[in-house]
Formats: structure tokens, C-alpha cells, sequence
């Protein structure tokens, strides 16, 4: 989906790394995440401050290989050291699929998954993922097992204008961000970890270093020209060098793809999607309803398997299961080619019970 923006902007993207350049492990060695390069950090905190949908001061700004590698590094950050057991990892269900698999994978000691956070009632320490907006569903999401003893990680992956309305700053203890979900550039592999406390900020950054010494400098250099393009093109309001605002596009294109989806489940009558109330969002300034990155659809009637159903019909998903719910549900990706969605719509509209 991201694609034609980015052919738009041209050359302003391009990146030159000569043979000899950027050779060392070390970007900063004055910073606590010493595998950071400055210009990245630098457009990380800018990014934030433009589109106002995170809290950058007093934070330690940590890069990984992907958010994915941050969300490993935070379990481990925040495992007790010397529990009689492992932490229990929880998160409220439907939750994104991969949790589970990542957090149990290895069969740590320190952290095992425990389920949907709202049946969760044992005693002791917790750590519970929030993601807002919700991977599958697209809801606004806030803690649920609310005791002291847990710690947090907010995944805001899809905390973006385009998304969601920016309605306040997030300002949690621990946050996730990538451009995977917000410039579309799933293949860099970059994403970042805003991190209060300096001591979890250090665990995070070992375990970095003992699984990849450090993340791809190529990569962190890329990424920070496509922040900065993000940032230059929404300062200029109106257009950039006869560009337009990245998250004008992005929300206009979203915008158009929710129209077009609602009109097909709307006229099949076999279907129904979540609503979601409209909200203010301070960056574009007006009022909208979320139009999340995956629509999350449930199957009426007697059909109790959706993602075979579906698969029936030439259109695949993923079913419920795989989050923790119904198979009645499926998510599906909207942010594919417009060929593949176009399909997509096409396909849902003509299938009749
Ligand atoms: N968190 C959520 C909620 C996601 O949906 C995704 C991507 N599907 C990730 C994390 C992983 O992102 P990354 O590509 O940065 O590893």
C-alpha cells in the first residue's frame, strides 16, 4: 500500500553506503544503547514530537532488529531475576499471534505465556502486553489485570494518524514502535523501545548485544531518511516539493479502502466488522472513526469456521483461533497491494449464502 508514496518521494529516500563506511559495531559509545546511531535517535524523538503520539523526553530511545527483537528484549528486561518460577505473560485476548509463540519458543525460565489477560487471577508478578490500537481487532486498548505487581509493554505499533486518531501523547513506562506498521518498510527491520526506568533500558540493551551485538547501521541509516521524509512532508502542511503529506496519503488510502470493505460486507449480509466510535485527532485535526490495519471479521450465521469458509473462496485469513478467540473471526491484512485488496473486496462481495 505504502509503495506508491514511497515512488512518489524518489530520490529524496535514497541511501548511499560506500564500502568503507559504517564498518565498526559501535555507533555512539556516549549513549547507554551505544549500537544507536545518532541520526536515527534524532528523527525518532522528531517524528514523535510532529505527530504528538508519544512522550520522547526522559525516555532512553532503544533500536532493534525490528520491534520484535525489542519485545523479546523487554521480557527479559522485566523478568524477576530469582522467581521461584517464570513470570506469567499475559495480554487480553484476541491478542496478536505471534505473543504466544514468541514468548514460549525458547522455554525460558524466566517468562512463560499465560493467556488472555482477563480470565488471569493468580497471585505474584505479571507482565502484561497492551497493544493500542489492537492487533487483530483495531481497538483502543488500556491494561486489564491492573495489580502492582505487574509491569506493562505497550505495543503502539499501529499508534499512527492513519490508523487511529492521535487523541494524547502515549507516556508509558515501556513503549514499542516500528516502521513496519508506520512508513510501511517491514523489510528494514528497525524498531525502537521508549524506556523510562535506566535500569530496564540496560537489560534491554543486553540483551541485544548478547543476540545480534547491535542492529544493521545500514539499516538504522535508511530508516532515519524515511523518518525524516515522514517528518519534512508533514511540517509542510500542504505539499513537499510537489509531494503530499505522508500521512495525508496513507490516511486518505485507508480511508477509501474501509469505504470500500463496509460496502461489501454491508451488501453480502454474511458478515459484519467491528464499529469503532469516531475521536478527535489532534495531529490532523478532525474527527474520525479508527480504520485499522486489519479488518476483523466475523462470519454470521451458522458458519463456524471463517477462515475455511473463506479460504472456499479464493480469500485467505487468519482465523480466531490463532488469538485466542472464535473461529467465527478472521483478520485480514489492509494493507496489501491495491491489486490484491481490489481482489479482495471483489471476491467478499459476490459470495452469497
Ligand atoms: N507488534 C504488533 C502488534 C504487530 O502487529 C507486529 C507486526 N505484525 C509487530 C509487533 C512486529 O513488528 P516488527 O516488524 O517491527 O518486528
Amino acid at each position: 500500500m505504502y509503495e506508491h508514496y514511497w515512488q512518489q518521494v524518489g530520490e529524496k529516500t535514497t541511501v548511499v553506503i560506500r564500502g568503507w563506511q559504517h564498518m565498526s559495531y559501535f555507533s555512539d559509545v556516549s549513549n547507554i544503547c551505544w549500537f544507536l546511531e545518532p541520526e536515527l535517535a534524532e528523527e525518532i524523538a522528531r517524528v514523535h514530537r510532529v505527530v504528538g503520539n508519544a512522550v520522547t523526553e526522559g525516555r532512553h530511545i532503544i533500536v532493534g532488529t525490528g520491534s520484535s527483537q525489542l519485545f523479546l528484549a523487554a521480557l527479559f528486561a522485566l523478568s524477576p531475576r530469582d522467581g521461584p518460577e517464570p513470570v506469567s505473560v499475559v495480554s487480553q485476548a484476541p491478542f496478536y499471534s505471534s505473543y504466544p509463540s514468541m514468548t514460549d519458543c525458547l522455554k525460558s525460565g524466566l517468562y512463560k505465556w499465560a493467556g488472555d489477560a482477563q480470565s488471569y487471577s493468580k497471585e505474584g508478578p505479571y507482565i502484561e502486553l497492551v497493544t493500542s490500537p489492537n492487533n487483530p481487532d483495531g481497538n483502543v486498548r488500556r491494561s486489564v489485570v491492573n495489580r502492582s505487581e505487574g509491569t506493562l509493554v505497550h505495543d503502539l505499533a499501529y499508534y499512527w494518524p492513519q490508523y487511529t486518531p492521535i487523541s494524547s501523547p502515549a507516556d508509558h513506562e515501556l513503549m514499542l514502535f516500528t516502521v513496519s506498521k508506520s512508513t510501511g518498510h517491514a523489510g528494514m527491520r528497525i524498531g525502537w523501545a521508549l524506556v523510562k526506568d535506566q535500569e530496564v533500558a540496560r537489560r534491554m540493551i543486553k540483551f541485544i548485544e548478547l543476540n545480534t551485538i547491535g542492529v544493521s547501521k545500514d539499516s538504522q541509516l535508511r530508516a532515519a531518511k524515511v523518518l525524516k521524509a515522514v517528518s519534512d512532508s508533514s511540517e509542510h502542511g500542504g505539499t513537499w516539493e510537489g509531494v503530499e503529506s505522508f500521512f495525508k496519503f496513507s490516511y486518505r488510502v485507508m480511508a477509501e479502502r474501509w469505504k470500500l470493505l463496509r460496502e461489501a460486507v454491508n451488501s453480502s449480509r454474511i458478515f459484519s466488522l467491528p464499529e469503532f466510535p469516531p475521536a478527535h485527532c489532534n495531529f490532523l485535526n478532525r474527527v474520525f472513526e479508527p480504520q485499522p490495519a486489519f479488518a476483523w471479521l466475523k462470519c454470521e450465521r451458522d458458519i463456524d469456521d471463517c477462515e475455511s469458509f473463506l479460504r472456499g473462496h479464493k480469500i485467505l485469513a487468519r482465523g480466531g483461533k490463532h488469538f485466542g478467540v472464535s473461529p467465527k473471526y478472521v483478520r485480514v491484512s489492509m494493507l496489501d497491494r491495491d491489486n490484491n485488496f481490489n481482489l479482495f473486496v471483489k471476491r467478499l462481495s459476490t459470495i452469497h449464502l
